[in-house]
């Protein structure tokens, strides 16, 4: 799906981001498009999504602030072979300094083959090394006239300052959960209840709502992690260790497990400040909650949170999955 072939077509098509979709859209009517942009947003924001869009428009023969979908541009687009749309890859871990000279420094002379623009997109941003980085920017700071940089990023706090300065940022914000909802049952035809659900637990994150919505494994993971974190005090730690990492082996995602938990945790948080269970996520088990409300400190249930996020964290670092797993485990039977 990174390169988009055959999906989604336009603007008008996209789940929430109004305000960058206006921005953008603003940019190519009043003919002031720049060179470079930044899209930050996690992991099934949107971002792919909406570089796509935007590019499309951008090489669109119509020239209007929505591609047409019938031009031969948008056609190529479609079927992710626009040659001018150029999509910058890398086999390692890191986007290094090699790519960006073969596929950006090298290549951004040549004039567009057929379209307006030459525009490159920079799928994973967060992986640049400051090599690679200090190597487009030597691109950016006078790049051609037709050049269009649209880099993708998880967390544009990784840029160096000169990268930044550059390039306009737009950070994506989560959606609403009604527009997410209204999204699933329209467009993927989610049930009711199921498009709640997903959309509510997804965090104004449509892709991780889709994906939630259209898993069997969804609600199961649910009741799953439910059960674990109701007989918490009564497991030992290496069961629960053993249980995530059970999930780990048989499941996708073991960080959609982690989300849930750290869920559960603010609504444990929320529910002991407010002691009121409208709202809570986890409304359903407001029983447990209370219990955990009502046994945990405040200090405590923060730690709590901040070891799961600090978990993700190294798991995304590549940090021993047994250990990372046992100390998280350790401070939520701790506290
Ligand atoms: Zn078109």
């Amino acid at each position: 799906m990174r390169n988009g072939v055959g999906i989604m077509k336009n603007f008008t098509q996209i789940v929430g981001h109004d305000e960058v979709i206006a921005y953008l859209q603003k940019g190519i009517e009043e003919e002031k498009v720049s060179h470079a942009y930044i899209l930050a947003g996690e992991k099934g924001a949107g971002k792919h999504l909406l570089a796509r869009i935007f590019a499309a428009t951008l090489q669109c023969e119509k020239e209007s602030i929505n591609p047409c979908g019938a031009c031969r541009s948008c056609l190529q687009v479609d079927g992710g072979n626009q040659p001018d749309i150029i999509y910058v890859t890398h086999e390692k871990a890191h986007l290094g300094v090699e790519e960006i000279r073969q596929q950006i420094n090298a290549d951004v002379a040549i004039k567009p083959y057929s379209s307006k623009y030459k525009i490159y997109i920079i799928p994973d941003g967060e992986t640049m090394t400051e090599a690679a980085q200090n190597a487009l920017l030597k691109t950016i700071e006078e790049p051609p006239a037709y050049a269009v940089f649209i880099l993708l990023t998880e967390n544009s706090n990784i840029f160096l300052p000169t990268i930044l300065s550059r390039c306009v940022t737009l950070q994506l914000k989560p959606v609403a959960p009604a527009s997410i909802k209204r999204y699933l049952m329209e467009q993927c035809q989610v049930p009711d209840y199921l498009a709640e659900v997903s959309a509510r637990f997804s965090q104004g994150n449509v892709g991780k709502a889709k994906r939630y919505a259209t898993s069997e494994e969804f609600m199961q993971m649910k009741q799953e992690t439910v059960h674990v974190l109701k007989h918490l005090d009564d497991m030992k730690n290496y069961e629960v260790v053993q249980f995530i990492k059970s999930v780990a082996e048989h499941k996708k995602d073991v960080n959609d497990y982690l989300d849930l938990m750290l869920l559960w945790f603010r609504d444990v948080l929320m529910f002991k400040v407010t002691q009121d269970p409208n709202g809570l996520l986890f409304a359903d088990e407001i029983s447990a909650i209370r219990k955990h409300a009502e046994r945990k400190e405040y200090e405590g249930i923060e730690a709590i949170v901040n070891a799961i996020e600090k978990a993700k964290i190294r798991l995304r670092a590549n940090v021993n999955f047994d250990t990372t797993m046992e100390l998280m485990v350790l401070t939520m039977k701790e506290n």
